[in-house]
């Protein structure tokens, strides 16, 4: 057995195991204190809530160990299993040049992945979300969101996949840094289009009304030197109950977005609120942060990839007969996840100091008050557990978890 065939065997047993370890202490820990509501949170969420949000996060994270599982088999059935190997085989005999045939191999790919994921989503939307009445996605909805998404990967993936395979072969040894500015370019247009462009496709989106909560909102983004394309509500209840806020776009093109299912919940205070804290992200320079790391890293990847494509065990030993570009781009998509998880927790962490980050900007800017009022309503709306596993959090959490938060917004309020 080539030594990558065994490295990655190895990785792929240790990411699995560390996975399932992980959801089990997750689970168990969130059954543990089902009970009672933890003491930060008591009249505030009530027993029969608390109690929601413990069974639903375990049966999220049930349903995530049977992912893992299945996600793991299906990387293997396409690496060393052959699968990969028997697409070639077959885009080969119709005899197209490098570019064509890559870009057919891939978009093959892709879509059986789709079609492999399909039951899962299924159960996840219909089942699993419905059965703690989240779910308000309609077959009808569900079936038009999948075509949407598969025409809009058709028309601009296949263009966008064939240029960099038409790099990859023609542009001799520094194809990567070619490549790379054309992905960051693309990310940088598609960042840009996404909200004005793509995001209508799936949602409707109207202005926030004139009123005290878009005057309060006027307000807070002169405080703080905010511009933006204006104040938008996303009709979120068409899919799920559960709400949220984000921002959108970049430069001029900035939209804030609030889910017409959080306009519900919250007051005009704990908006304002909501607001700052994701203002904060952008003050604190998290999302130059965030598109530098995300940019610089892919620039090592490319590079890495280009060594790799030279050599000959990279194919043979993660199951590949023959080398090729698209084989390589393949292969490194797929497996690539499988060397950088035990890198997760860095990444995690970031992100959690990010968020405390933008949160004390929240305080100073708005109301620390407001902001823990508006997070237990959120916490409660959406069945967020309270009591998460310490080292399940440490790898996967992008925010910390409740108590942590609302304690560390008290403290500097
Ligand atoms: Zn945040």
């Amino acid at each position: 057995m080539n030594s990558l065939t065994v490295l990655f065997l190895f990785f792929l047993v240790a990411m699995v195991a560390t996975q399932i370890w992980l959801a089990r202490r997750h689970i168990l820990n969130v059954l543990k204190y089902r009970p009672t509501v933890p003491q930060a949170f008591e009249g505030n969420i009530s027993l029969a809530d608390h109690q929601k949000a413990a069974d639903y996060t375990a049966a999220k994270t049930r349903l995530g160990i049977i992912e893992t599982l299945l996600g793991a088999f299906i990387l293997l059935g396409w690496t060393l299993g052959g699968g990969l190997e028997a697409m070639n085989t077959l885009v080969i005999t119709w005899e197209f040049d490098a570019v064509v045939t890559g870009t057919l191999f891939i978009l093959g790919i892709m879509i059986i992945s789709s079609v492999i994921d399909l039951p899962m989503s299924i159960y996840q939307t219909f089942r699993l979300e419905a059965r703690f009445g989240f779910n308000k996605t309609t077959p009808a909805t569900f079936i038009s969101d999948m075509a949407k998404g598969l025409l809009l990967m058709l028309i601009i993936g296949t263009p966008l996949l064939a240029a960099i395979l038409w790099i990859m072969e023609k542009m001799g040894s520094y194809w990567w840094i070619y490549v790379w500015l054309l992905w960051t370019g693309f990310s940088l247009l598609m960042l840009w289009a996404y909200p004005a462009f793509i995001a209508p496709l799936f949602n409707k989106f109207r202005p926030l009304e004139d009123g005290a909560t878009r005057d309060r909102i006027q307000s807070l983004l002169k405080r703080t030197g905010f511009k933006s394309r204006g104040i938008f509500v996303m009709d979120g209840s068409k899919r799920s109950a559960h709400g949220n806020a984000y921002f959108t776009g970049f430069g001029k093109n900035k939209r804030i977005v609030f889910f017409d299912t959080l306009l519900e919940t919250l007051s005009d205070a704990e908006m304002e609120a909501v607001l700052a804290h994701e203002l904060g992200h952008f003050k604190r320079k998290h999302v130059i942060k965030r598109m530098v790391y995300i940019f610089s890293t892919s620039l090592l990847g490319l590079y890495i990839l280009g060594w790799l494509m030279q050599q000959s065990w990279f194919f043979t030993g993660l199951g590949a007969s023959s080398s090729s570009t698209y084989m390589a781009l393949v292969l490194f998509m797929l497996v690539g996840s499988v060397f950088t998880f035990f890198l997760s927790p860095l990444t995690s962490w970031f992100s959690r100091k990010h968020e405390f980050e933008a949160d004390e900007f929240a305080a100073q800017t708005s109301n620390a008050d407001d902001l823990v009022n508006a997070l237990v309503k959120m916490y409660k709306e959406n069945a967020a557990t309270l009591t998460p596993d310490k080292l399940h959090s440490v790898f996967y959490d992008s925010h910390p978890p409740a108590p942590i938060r609302i304690a560390h917004l008290q403290s500097i309020k």
